[in-house]
């Protein structure tokens, strides 16, 4: 039997019922767009994260640009993230007119090295954006005493960190801001795109709230010309199903990246869990130098393994414009080249990780 990457199936077939209510409950209400499945699934998924609102979008992407729109970052500006992101990350930076700015990552984290951020700071710096890479939290507490220093937002992407902890902390509790991404494939995933942004910052929040809905402050009144970013009624209703399930789901991914390290972490580099961290595993990396023949065996075999991700942005014909080049992040370069995650869902079977972990043993 192939074993595919996710299986969204399986995971419906254990919530299908509350699922196929929920829906049915949208429709009968007509709360489509916006509404009081929007809202009641803003307000759980703010206490979730232990702050006090949440804006609803309709992706993890837009819900970037709301930030950063709201933040009044353009043309002329820099915000400082990763190479090693989904392009989304940096996309929305370069949509507002300002420029991205790449800082290279940590060797054991994937994630936002620190000692690296101060020289990338300039006048024209807007905003400092961490991503939480594979579902760690980045090592914010540094990062956060740099953007004080300096008074500049940080703002933390979390579309791969629903539920992950830095210090007992959930992102959105850390920066001026963190958005998440719902799109069905990430660990809360909606059934088509959605996403959200959270903070503890009221006037913040109603900027993002008044710009994601057309500029509005009134029904035919308008503040300025913004966007139609709004959460779709049905995404939230199945979003609050499913957010019900998430602890015990990532207690579980938990459990299997643990049966993962403990049969493979003599032969490749396996995730590593910082001490201030707790770990989601959204993606599970693992790296090794025989990356390609392993991501071959597996294949072979009907098993998928994908790599998050094969080329850093500042490499991308996208951001040739930047003026980067190869070597400028040796890092994330050299992870991009070993890099490999491999199947992760909360109904995964143990003899399942048992023959992932014999094919890769295999290739290497
Ligand atoms: C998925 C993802 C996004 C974009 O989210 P969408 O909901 O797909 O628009 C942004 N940043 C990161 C790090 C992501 O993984």
């Amino acid at each position: 039997m192939p074993i595919p990457f996710i299986d969204l199936k399986a995971q419906y077939r254990t919530i299908q019922a509350e699922i196929d209510a929920a829906i049915r409950e949208v429709i009968e209400s007509t709360a489509f767009i916006g509404g009081k499945y929007a809202q009641a699934f803003e307000a759980s998924f703010a206490r979730y994260c232990g702050v006090s609102r949440a804006v609803g979008a309709s992706s993890g992407t837009t819900a970037l640009h709301l930030v950063f729109a709201a933040l009044g970052i353009g043309p002329g500006d820099e915000v400082i993230t990763v190479p090693n992101t989904f392009i989304a990350t940096a996309e929305m930076i370069s949509i507002t007119g300002a420029r991205p700015v790449f800082v290279d990552v940590e060797d054991a984290t994937f994630n936002m090295d620190p000692a690296k951020l101060k020289a990338a700071i300039t006048p024209h710096t807007r905003a400092i954006v961490p991503v939480h890479l594979y579902g760690q939290i980045a090592d914010m507490d540094p990062i956060l005493e740099i953007a004080r220093a300096q008074g500049i937002p940080v703002v933390e992407d979390a579309a791969q960190a629903h539920g992950a902890e830095y210090r007992g902390r959930r992102a959105g509790q850390m920066g001026a801001a963190a958005t998440y991404s719902f799109y069905p494939g990430k660990i809360l995933g909606a059934y088509g795109d959605a996403g959200i942004v959270v903070t503890n910052d009221e006037a913040l929040a109603k900027r993002m709230e008044m710009l994601a809905n057309h500029g509005r402050i009134g029904k035919y009144e308008h503040e300025v010309p913004a966007f139609n970013y709004r959460l779709d009624g049905m995404q939230a209703a199945i979003l609050s199903v499913k957010l019900k399930h998430l602890d015990g789901w990532l207690e579980r991914r938990r459990e299997k990246a643990q049966v993962y390290n403990r049969l493979l972490e003599d032969a490749v580099l396996t995730p590593k869990e910082m001490p201030y961290a707790r770990h989601v595993y959204t993606y599970y990396v693992i790296r090794t130098g025989h990356r390609d023949r392993v991501q071959a065996a597996l294949k072979e075999r009907g098993i998928d393994a994908i790599i998050h991700y094969p080329i850093p942005l500042h490499l991308q014909p996208a951001y040739r414009g930047l003026g980067y080049k190869k070597g400028d992040f040796p890092v994330a370069e050299r992870q991009a080249e070993e890099i490999l995650s491999l199947p992760l869902y909360a109904e995964l079977e143990e003899s399942q990780i048992k023959e992932i972990v014999e094919k890769v043993l295999s290739a290497i």
